[in-house]
């Protein structure tokens, strides 16, 4: 045998396949209007299911029994979505999975957020997900959420998306008066009560109120949504980086923009679920709230949400639902930390992902010698990677930097929990968790075939 036969090589998909640079570019155009269109999960549940009922996609009914090809959708408290196509075999034969999650780090403000200051109003937030907090200060960001108000109707707020809209800022001491805080380690740099977001800077006119500069804000607030303070009891309010999707190098190759952890799969798998329009087996696309806090309440996968939505398919279908998950095999699409040539030690070079070189098949996740993983089995692996291999796909693997340097976990043992083959795939990401993230052009058009060739499996 020759060499390159016994040897497993993994090149540049620019190398493998430069003609797929164009396709790529021009993928990823869609790709960034999503990613500024749907900053928050609520908002990208919006986006998804607007761009599917302009594909033909139905509310799902459990009264109705759907034929081949039929398209439906689920929303789950505005946080969740569910695509399905219905396939040509029974449903008990089993379905084709592909779970993203569409929550992202970021900065939720507390339940009651507003001071004020030294002649200054802030909100004080509490993190949400893994941050570096130094990360997150003198940079413009926007505000995003839902309040609703004492008469129950429902208010959506964004400020600071648009050009001419106002943003808002965390601030950072100058290095001229930094001296004593420069002595703080980089975890500690920023302290998580010191994520204060200015919002205001005039006083209320004409009032005896102790506080004129949070009066202030509450008047335009209150002028804006009609709401009052107690309304933010009733609020979920998200500070994000204000920051548009880019290209980013002079090649253009890669794409910069907040929240790509997890909204690359998310939308690659939106795309996927849409183009794979006659599917032999039923295909479920669900884009999942909470992985970044662990999953919990009801709309993470740790909820019965999706196991219910699955009983009203069954029984709309006349299936048996642990058929279903018996014979199903599901892609959880999650991001994985591409390799980084500044910081490289952090990193095992034989089982690193690349940017550029596809989407990274997960065997496993975890940390500490793989605690919390699902170690998807040879069998699984041989099977999505037979599938990817069978349809062109260009891939590689890797694992979250080197053993006991740190570790992650994904929504896979949830939805392996239910007896389903299941194994992650998704694209490698630079600076992950920071409020600019990079992936590359190919890797996301890549695993948009990826997930593409698994749905048509
Ligand atoms: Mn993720
Ligand atoms: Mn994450």
């Amino acid at each position: 045998m020759k060499a390159e036969e016994l040897i497993y090589k993994n090149e540049n998909i620019a190398v493998k396949c430069p003609m797929d640079l164009i396709k790529a570019m021009d993928f990823c155009e869609g790709y960034k209007l999503f990613l500024n269109r749907a900053k928050t999960e609520r908002e990208t549940v919006i986006e998804i299911i607007s761009q599917a009922e302009k594909e033909g996609y139905e509310e799902f009914s459990r009264e109705k029994k759907y034929k081949a090809g039929s398209k439906l959708f689920f929303n789950s408290r505005g946080k969740d979505a569910i695509l399905v196509t219905i396939g040509h075999e029974d449903l008990s034969r089993g379905v084709r999975f592909n779970i993203a999650h569409i929550d992202c780090p970021r900065l939720d403000l507390k339940p009651n957020p507003l001071y004020e200051q030294d002649e200054t109003a802030l909100f004080k937030t509490h993190y949400y997900g893994g941050i570096r907090k130094y990360q997150w200060t003198a940079v413009p960001l926007a505000i995003h959420g839902t309040v609703v108000l004492r008469s129950g109707e429902k208010k959506a707020i964004s400020i600071g998306e648009a050009d001419a809209d106002p943003k808002f800022f965390i601030s950072d001491l100058l290095p001229h008066l930094s001296k004593k805080q420069d002595e703080r380690t980089l975890k500690d740099g920023i302290k998580g009560e010191e994520l204060n977001v200015i919002v205001g800077s005039t006083p209320y006119k004409d009032t005896d109120e102790k506080e004129p500069y949070r009066l202030m804000v509450l008047s335009i607030l209150n002028d804006m949504f009609g709401m009052t303070e107690k309304d933010f009891l009733r609020a979920e309010i998200e500070v994000v980086p204000a920051a548009k999707a880019s290209d980013i190098g002079f090649d253009r190759a890669l794409v910069g923009a907040y929240g790509q952890d997890d909204r690359v799969c998310a939308y690659t798998a939106m795309m996927a679920a849409f183009e794979a329009s006659d599917p032999r087996y039923t295909t479920v696309t669900v884009f999942t709230d909470k992985e970044e806090i662990g999953s919990y309440g009801n709309t993470g996968m740790d909820s019965l949400y999706l196991d219910h939505f699955l009983s009203d398919l069954c029984e709309s279908q006349g299936a048996v639902k642990r058929d279903l998950y018996r014979n199903s095999f599901c892609v959880s699409s999650d991001v994985g930390a591409a390799y980084d040539p500044t910081f490289s030690d952090v990193f095992e070079k034989n089982n690193v992902p690349y940017l550029g070189h596809g989407p990274i098949i997960t065997k496993y996740t975890g940390a500490r010698g793989k605690g919390g993983a699902s170690d998807a089995s040879a069998e699984t692996m041989a099977r999505v990677i037979s599938i990817l291999d069978d349809n062109g796909v260009c891939w590689q693997t890797g694992e979250l930097g080197k053993v006991d340097e740190g570790g992650g976990g994904t929504i896979a043992h949830y939805i392996a929990s239910h007896d389903v083959d299941t194994v992650d795939v998704g694209v490698p990401v630079l600076a992950m968790h920071a409020p600019f993230e990079l992936t590359s052009k190919l890797d996301v058009y890549h695993t948009y075939l990826a997930f593409k060739a698994v749905l048509l499996s």
